[in-house]
């Protein structure tokens, strides 16, 4: 163990909407775990929806769930890390008991772990996790390593989408998580991908980043003729990656015969689209969703690691503990805000 600090200051929700940074006691690492002091935390929309009580989060609540940190303490029985080593967590676990992990799909649980939702996150100085959700991330910068969890929840969704070669993709949202994802289908054998969004300096960004079009829409529809007119016969894959339900109902309308729609946004949870079966039945339209991810950071790190993600311009916006309310004003209304991070 470390030299102890006995409290350290966290962001602490004590309901949806009532958050305050508070002094609070500095966790202590039990066995098998790990504590890290916070270098970065990334805010995501998840967060927002966790902040006004749209997300299935236990209250009260220190969140985050992109953290990188410093290893500063072991638990008892840990091997394979060392005082003073940069780390990503992965926040999510399933209890390995109920019928969807004994299934094999623990991404399902009944009884998901998801720190930073359902235990303390990373929007504090130190942070504990189980050293098995933990990994190397020495050879990366924060500033990098910082997206390893949008990257591997990306993963998870072209996992879930498996693109076939030639493909032609269009992604709604030109978020961190849509970047990354439209990034990950480009090279992994989409022929061309498409980004739409209503932010030009998102869109300007998409296009530093390797994708093939950038297309400007507008919450009020406009816009959608261009996608039509780029691809008559429909696109092969949609992804909604913006949560916003109208999107992923003209998805419907612009994927091609036998294509996929994939559902990768946060949308609110009451809300419905109408969608037409005979449709989906005639042209055999597959509808799918991806949910997070629990088994993607290896594969995230090490797409991190060789460049196969590009995370140049992500990081747009930095911000302390205490300006916390400030991060998440920046990330549901500046337009030119993309990853929005809290160095504590
Ligand atoms: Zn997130
Ligand atoms: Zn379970």
């Amino acid at each position: 163990m470390s030299e102890e600090k006995d409290s350290m200051r966290a962001i602490v929700y004590d309901a949806p909407e009532v958050f305050r940074v508070h002094e609070i006691p500095t966790p202590s690492p039990g066995p098998g775990e790990l504590r890290f002091r916070v270098e970065l935390a990334g805010v995501c929309g998840t967060d927002h929806h966790i902040h006004d009580g749209s997300f299935f989060a236990a209250f009260p609540l220190t969140p985050g769930h992109e953290p990188v940190g410093i290893v500063d303490a072991i638990g008892d029985g840990v091997d394979g890390f060392r005082i003073g080593q940069r780390i990503v967590a992965t926040g999510v676990g399933g209890c390995g008991t109920c019928s969807n992990c004994r299934r094999g799909r623990p991404l399902l649980c009944a009884n998901l772990t998801a720190l930073g939702v359902t235990g303390p996150g990373a929007f504090a100085e130190y942070m504990v996790a189980p050293a098995a959700w933990c990994f190397d991330a020495s050879d990366l910068t924060p500033e990098v390593a910082v997206l390893a969890e949008p990257t591997a929840c990306a993963i998870h969704g072209v996992e879930r989408l498996r693109v076939a070669p030639g493909s032609r993709a269009l992604v709604f949202g030109a978020g961190p998580t849509g970047l990354i994802l439209a990034q990950l289908l480009a090279t992994g054998g989409a022929a061309h991908v498409t980004v739409a969004a209503p932010s030009d300096h998102k869109l300007r960004l998409a296009l530093t980043l390797g994708v093939d079009a950038a297309v400007k829409i507008g919450r009020d529809g406009s816009g959608y003729e261009r996608l039509t007119e780029a691809a008559p016969e429909g696109y092969d894959v949609v992804v909604d990656a913006t949560g916003a339900s109208a999107v992923a109902e003209r998805a419907l309308g612009l994927v091609r015969d036998g294509g996929t729609v994939l559902i990768y946004g946060v949308t609110s949870p009451n809300e419905s689209v109408t969608i037409n079966p005979f449709d989906v039945y005639r042209r055999e339209i597959t509808i799918t969703g991806s949910f997070a991810q629990i088994s993607s950071f290896p594969d995230a790190l090490a797409a991190l690691r060789s460049g196969r993600v590009l995370t140049r311009g992500l990081i747009t916006h930095r911000y302390p503990l205490d300006r916390f309310g400030d991060a998440l004003t920046a990330v549901s209304t500046d337009p030119t805000a993309h990853k929005v991070v809290i160095a504590p």
